[in-house]
């Protein structure tokens, strides 16, 4: 039997009624002959709520009991899932990521897939079980312990999944009708595509737009797995949402194709570091070892032998980029006069694999910032992106007036 992977975001399993919905759905196309492997999310605001509770009682947690508390949510939606497709009269079982089991590395909080021996469900299937519902999101590590994929995950189980099955689909259900030129809840004037190119997303999924969990683009690029974003919301439709493709099959040919914003960021800056060489070294090994992300980085001129350094990293790794680089002073492996968080920053990015051939849009993007009286913190580019950090108060109108600026809202 050909297999399909589906997975159903947060809120498309937010109570017992969206979760009959969604099984209904799953329903539909066990009818048309395929095996269902179904992801399941936790109901939406579950997981933001376990994280909560987890900083509150421990804020520099131990990362494997922040995964063993935080995957739970899912347990419930999976099992929940299950019980409602049998209802219906379609053989379905639920599975925990240990119990496939999904192994991941054991980098706990952000764990990578590495294997999905398939046998077991494979042997259900064969067995007469129409749909394994699993729990997105988890895994087990080498030791043996729960794991977590980082905030999204379940994407990325998915895409996984359809890689190990050789699925004909994987379709991502969520609350928007497919992937949109920019977060269709910021700009009104958003687009939704009908299709974009691996790269494109990557970029658009890695600088903030969450619709899909960065790595999960990355394997279904890898894996060439046929990946689409619809909405659980909408009638059923072969058409319908945005299909993740190779660059070739994309029709747009415009400089920039979206806009990303990411709204946790923090800006930390060094004061009078001393210019020697190793100084990156001996700063970003610290933050590297506690695990901080480090995104941005700048320089500044040196100045009678010292400089100032300044990086962004999420606003929840502050606490931990402190910790480690006030350890690093301590014992003096680094020198510095002072540390100042910013964190009342965001990060606005405009990306289009279209800025390989066309230039000016660095300039079109300052200017347009500038005309709007917003003062740009800190620039990053790369060959498809253009990202910027700016006050987090200007976001929505950063957004909007670049998404007018690079004539979004036409069809392409
Ligand atoms: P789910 O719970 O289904 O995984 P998410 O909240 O993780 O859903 O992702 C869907 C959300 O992503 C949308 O509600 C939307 O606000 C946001 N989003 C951000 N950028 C985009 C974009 N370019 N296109 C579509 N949605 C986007
Ligand atoms: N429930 C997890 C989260 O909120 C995983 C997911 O929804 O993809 O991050
Ligand atoms: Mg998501």
């Amino acid at each position: 039997m050909p297999v399909l992977v589906m997975k159903f975001g947060g809120t498309s399993v937010a109570t017992l009624d969206r979760i009959k919905r969604a099984a209904k759905r799953v329903g539909l196309e066990v009818a048309k002959g395929y095996d269902v492997i179904v992801i399941v999310s936790a109901m939406s605001g579950k997981t933001n709520e376990l994280v909560g509770w987890v900083n509150e009682t421990s804020p520099l947690y131990d990362a494997r009991e922040y995964d063993a508390v935080v995957s739970s949510g899912e347990n419930v939606t999976a099992g929940l899932m299950a019980l409602t497709l049998q209802e219906m009269g379609v053989p379905a079982r639920s599975w925990q990521g240990w119990q496939v089991p999904v192994k991941t590395t054991d980098a706990h909080s952000a764990a990578r897939i590495e294997e999905i021996p398939p046998e077991n469900i494979t042997e259900k299937f064969g067995e007469g079980m129409k749909v394994a519902v699993v729990a997105g999101f988890q895994g087990v590590s080498p030791e043996g312990r729960i794991t977590t994929l980082g905030r999204g995950g379940s994407d990325t189980t998915a895409v996984a999944f359809a890689a190990a099955f050789d699925a004909e689909r994987c379709d991502i259900y969520t609350d928007v009708d497919g992937v949109y030129t920019t977060d269709p809840r910021i700009s009104p004037k958003a687009r939704k595509l009908d299709k974009i190119s691996f790269e494109e997303m990557l970029e658009l999924a890695s600088l903030g737009a969450k619709v899909l969990q960065t790595r999960s683009v990355e394997l279904a690029m890898r894996y060439k797995v046929k990946l689409r974003v619809l909405s659980s919301f909408e009638e059923p439709s072969d058409e319908a949402g945005t299909l993740v493709c190779d660059e070739e099959e994309t029709m747009e040919n415009r400089p920039v194709s979206g806009i990303a914003y990411s709204r946790d960021e923090a800006k930390m800056t060094l004061i009078s570091v001393a210019d020697r060489p190793g100084i990156a070294a001996a700063i970003f090994g610290p933050l590297s070892e506690a695990g901080v992300n480090v995104d941005m980085i700048i320089q500044n001129i040196a100045d009678e032998g010292r400089t100032d350094m300044t990086f962004s990293c999420p606003t929840d790794q502050v606490m931990r980029a402190t910790k480690a680089l006030q350890e690093a002073h301590d014992s003096g492996e680094i020198n510095f006069r002072d540390l100042v968080a910013d964190t009342d920053v965001c990060k606005i990015s405009a990306v289009g694999i279209g800025m390989r051939s066309q230039s000016g849009v660095a300039a079109t993007m300052f200017k347009t910032l500038s005309d709007e009286g917003i003062n740009i913190k800190v620039i990053a580019t790369s060959e498809i992106k253009i990202s910027v950090l700016i006050d987090r108060k200007y976001l929505e109108l950063a957004v909007q007036s670049l998404h007018d600026a690079f004539e979004l809202e036409t069809a392409g």
